[in-house]
């Protein structure tokens, strides 16, 4: 079910632009809105979990995973990307709605911030 207000299931439900790059019938896939890096994805259960703890379908998070590495091949990605999921306040999640960053295109430095 949409969740009200969530700017993820809005995109999802077509009330919100976006560019999408790809979807199934359980996930899409969309260019952020403040890019991180010249490639920054997000990938987007259909769904609406608030975070990956609430998420217990681990086919769909698989697949998420493995959707991830195909768009890092059609974004050229073959110098390295990385993939984020931020849970929780302290990881600096801002929208509530489970989502995948795929990052590539900079060097990028470790530990992350
Ligand atoms: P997080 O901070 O991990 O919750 O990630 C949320 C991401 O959503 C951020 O990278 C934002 O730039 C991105 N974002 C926010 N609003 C939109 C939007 N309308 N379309 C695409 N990406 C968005
Ligand atoms: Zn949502």
């Amino acid at each position: 079910m949409a969740k009200q207000n969530c700017i993820f299931c809005q995109i999802i439900a077509g009330e919100l632009k976006a560019t999408i790059l790809w979807e199934d019938d359980s996930a899409i896939a969309i260019r952020d809105l403040y890019p991180q890096a010249p490639t920054h994805l997000l990938i987007i259960p259909k769904e609406h979990y608030t975070d990956i703890t609430e998420c217990k379908d681990g086919l769909l998070i698989g697949n998420m995973l493995k959707q991830a590495a195909s768009l890092a091949s059609q974004e050229d990605l073959s110098n390295g990307f990385r993939l984020i999921i931020n849970t929780g306040p302290q990881a600096g999640q801002t929208v509530a709605h489970l989502h995948i960053h795929l990052l590539g295109g900079r060097n990028m430095q470790w530990p992350p911030g």
